[in-house]
């Protein structure tokens, strides 16, 4: 049996192979679960010398701290740093990479260092350029194995990535980690949604490795095809790119249902690195504090907000020597607990509860009314009868000097045809005005009209003058 045979073979390995170690809940378990106190003063040794790496090697930021008299000799202590340090964005990035491409004075090594070049997937507007040295790729892979580790997923799994080998850096690193792990990859690069179906039927992989939109398509492919995956080798699926398992329940319940298995989420920035794996309460994730330094900023007057409070994620990064990356805005809102860690799961790494609530720069205000539009992604998946393939149009309308949001939506293809277009926009209408107190507009499109990707459903349509494309390009 090959029970019997893997079982022998452990015996025979030693390190990671060793039973008690694949029985423990984390993949490093001591980094794990340290002590607040012992994680800050940790993170402190860090940042001192990253701040002297950055200041020799990185033009960009030894200019701005010169402008802004920022000594990071000065530093006292982390609370010090997150007061002083100068909070950079994308933005600043952009226009140095545009100047002088691809890099610019935002690269901190020779050239001749680099091990990967990469790229945010930005639809419109100008990719951010994101390169690499080896050893970045060795942490920013190992990214990964934290939230796989706690999910169940060992050594012996096999990996399958449905997606094609492009210049987003997600799922490169999703492939390092799975390397770094020490288990067996099976691409599926090049094929076509059919030919992903015929792969895991063949090669029977354990670990689906996708967007969580390119999965629910991949389940309703195959339910079209009669392919039973609930019944398949398929033991667990992990996603990234867009909310997932952790921040959405009625995706996790989908994903779950489609495959028979349990599904997770990592929270990357590509930039940064793969920052956050999945908690495996699956209600949060947590920062992974061996790599990261992070706090959330009040997006008004810019200083730290408490345990709890909503507030922006401001990641320094330890792990990118290529392009260092120092008090760097994300611009996520995100509601993280940093002192008591509510999830009860034993990490001690900041928790953020629920993942990303929505984006600072991404608000939408319609008739007076506040809105995410992540908030109306996640009604959206909860109704019966609608698929998960939709879109929000954005409009102005400058009269009433208001937002306008559209929402474009095909039923699911299975849906009882006794149920009119008619009656499902006029469910989703109703929900939507229940949930979010507004009145949109609802359109009901054929099966198959709106845009698919592999990569992130492009959910948002911006067509308001002033766009905020810049900001949903975030790889
Ligand atoms: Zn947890």
């Amino acid at each position: 049996m090959m029970t019997t045979l893997i079982d022998d073979q452990v015996q025979q390995v030693p390190h990671y192979w060793r039973r008690d170690l694949l029985d423990q809940a984390f993949w490093n378990q001591p980094a794990e679960t340290m002590s607040r106190e012992n994680l800050d003063a940790f993170a402190f040794r860090k940042l001192v010398s990253l701040l002297r790496y950055v200041r020799a090697t990185s033009r960009f930021y030894r200019e701005l701290w010169e402008r802004e008299r920022f000594d990071p000799e000065s530093v006292k202590d982390l609370a010090d740093f997150k007061r002083r340090a100068p909070v950079t964005d994308k933005a600043d990035f952009l226009d140095f990479q545009l100047e002088e491409p691809p890099y610019g004075r935002t690269i901190s090594l020779p050239e001749e260092f680099l091990a990967h070049h990469s790229a945010t997937s930005g639809t419109s507007g100008m990719p951010f350029n994101i390169p690499f040295s080896a050893y970045d790729t060795e942490r920013y892979g190992e990214s990964w194995i934290y939230g796989w580790w706690a999910l169940g997923i060992r050594p012996t799994d096999v990996f399958y990535f449905a997606f094609n080998w492009g210049r987003y850096a997600g799922f490169w690193s999703a492939y390092w980690g799975a390397r770094r792990l020490g288990a067996r990859v099976v691409s599926g690069g090049g094929n076509t949604t059919s030919e992903h179906l015929i792969a895991i039927t063949r090669d029977r992989p354990t670990v689906l490795i996708a967007t969580p939109s390119f999965a629910l398509r991949l389940a309703a492919q195959a339910k079209t095809e009669g392919i039973d995956l609930s019944s398949s080798s398929i033991r667990y699926t992990y996603h990234a790119g867009e909310p997932g398992p952790c921040s959405l329940a009625s995706v996790r319940d989908r994903l779950d249902e489609a495959y028979g298995a349990i599904s997770g989420e990592l929270l990357g920035v590509a930039e940064l690195d793969a920052i956050a794996p999945g908690c495996p309460g699956r209600l949060g994730v947590h920062m992974n504090e061996l790599n990261t330094v992070s706090w959330s900023r009040d997006p008004l007057n810019g200083s730290e907000v408490g345990d709890g409070e909503v507030g922006e994620n401001v990641i320094t990064t330890f792990v990118n020597n290529a392009q260092p990356l120092v008090n760097y805005n994300t611009h996520d809102l995100v509601r993280a607990y940093r002192n008591s860690i509510p999830c009860g799961c034993g990490r001690t790494w900041r928790y953020l509860e629920g993942v990303v609530l929505g984006r600072s720069d991404q608000m939408i205000t319609v008739r007076g009314t506040n809105v995410y539009p992540s908030a109306i992604e996640n009604i959206l998946y909860r109704i019966e009868g609608a698929s998960d393939a939709f879109q929000l149009v954005l409009t102005r309308d400058t009269e009433k000097d208001s937002d306008e949001i559209t929402v474009r939506i095909e039923p699911e293809p299975e849906h009882d045809a006794a149920i009119s277009e008619a009656d499902l926009a006029d469910k989703i209408r109703q929900r939507l005005v229940e949930a979010v107190g507004l009145r949109m507009a609802v359109e009901v499109v054929p099966i198959g009209s709106l845009p698919r990707s592999e990569l992130k459903a492009k959910r948002i349509q911006d067509d308001r003058p002033t766009g905020l494309q810049r900001e949903l390009d975030r790889g």
